[in-house]
């Protein structure tokens, strides 16, 4: 339930719509807006009565939330979410962003050397798992808490920023402790323990939809993430399971104006996942961004031949520039743009 106030209505009436809901045995959370401030009531189990809300000072009128998912809908906020790093990268504006990365930092001059290469050319933040999800226990698990050194050092010489995966619940206060995002994967989408750590870790959250999942449950796994007070959360389309066999993933390009028609969070792509072939990744990256992503995420190795995982996704750097510059001709043709490249950072 959604209580909007009046435009003109004061901050003390405001507080006592907050105090008024409080005293219902709900939580509430005011939600300012260009226009007017509305107060979220959370927690409704059906039986809240907007009979006692609508009768106060200030209000202009109590509006039900019909989606499961509360926080995370349209309706709850109108305006667009951004999420802005401390590098000046702002993720849900106008100006796409592009985080580019190996599938797993694998050693400290692999992750160094790419994350310069990647910030020339437009990356503005650097992916590289540290904890690897596997489908097979055999394979490489990722390097760990040295991996997370790897890429605290590779920022440090770039100023590009991290996004690296949490896989448990416990595992992510460390991660947060490295990260300037914190990744939730495909495998862990309703890992509900997870969720609500990964809602109180204070960073930003990157939540890659289930291989499975609706978009209904992937908007409820987020709603998690809201509910523990988090929100700064990134959705990632990375490829849903299909019947198709000649893709890694199936893409669903539609799930991008499906969700930003349905959420205020801003929402990328991730081709490489979705596709598993690095000769589809430039295609689909660019169809992404047609259908209205905020950004991409894209799996990029020095060597991919010789990749420790995923290399048969992973582009070479020379089309990862290749992919830059044509994201940049098909922002421009949606009025949209790219996010500035970082200046060159002393490394001291
Ligand atoms: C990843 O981005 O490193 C990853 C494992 O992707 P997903 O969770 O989408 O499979
Ligand atoms: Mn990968």
């Amino acid at each position: 339930m959604l209580v909007l106030m009046k435009y003109n209505a004061s901050e003390e009436q405001v507080s006592e719509v907050v105090g008024a809901i409080r005293a219902m045995g709900y939580d509430a959370r005011s939600i300012p807006g260009g226009q007017r401030t509305a107060v979220g009531l959370i927690g409704n189990d059906g039986r809240a009565d907007a009979n006692r809300l609508q009768g106060l000072p200030g209000v202009s009128e109590v509006i039900p939330v019909t989606r499961a998912y509360k926080q995370v809908s349209r309706e709850w906020r109108e305006e667009d979410t951004l999420v802005s790093l401390s590098n000046g990268t702002v993720v849900g504006g106008t100006d796409l962003i592009v985080i580019a990365g190996p599938c797993a930092v694998e050693g400290e001059s692999q992750i160094v050397d790419i994350a310069h290469m990647l910030r020339d050319k437009g990356a503005t933040v650097l992916r590289g798992g540290a904890f690897k999800p596997r489908t097979s226990p055999y394979s490489f698990q990722g390097l760990g808490l040295e991996g997370l050194r790897f890429l605290a050092r590779a920022r440090e010489q770039t100023g590009l920023m991290v996004v690296t995966e949490a896989l448990d619940p416990d595992g992510v206060d460390l991660v947060a402790e490295y990260a300037d995002i914190v990744q939730v994967g495909a495998r862990n989408m309703q890992n509900y323990p997870l969720l609500r750590r990964a809602g109180r870790c204070g960073k930003p959250v990157l939540l890659k939809r289930g291989m499975s999942a609706t978009i209904e449950e992937w908007l409820l796994a987020a709603e998690y993430l809201l509910a523990e007070g988090n929100d700064d959360v990134i959705l990632c389309e990375r490829g849903v399971r299909s019947f198709t066999r000649h893709t890694r993933n199936l893409l669903d390009l539609a799930a991008i104006p499906v969700v930003k028609s349905l959420s205020h969070l801003p929402i990328i792509a991730d081709p490489s996942h979705a596709t598993g072939l690095r000769s589809k990744v430039i295609p689909l990256g660019r169809a992404a961004v047609a259908a209205g992503a905020d950004g991409l995420m894209v799996e990029v190795h020095p060597d991919p031949p010789h990749a420790m995982s995923d290399g048969a996704q992973s582009l070479y750097p020379e089309q990862f520039a290749e992919l830059m510059e044509q994201v940049e001709a098909i922002a421009h043709a949606i009025s949209r743009g790219v996010t500035a490249p970082l200046e060159v950072v002393s490394t001291g």
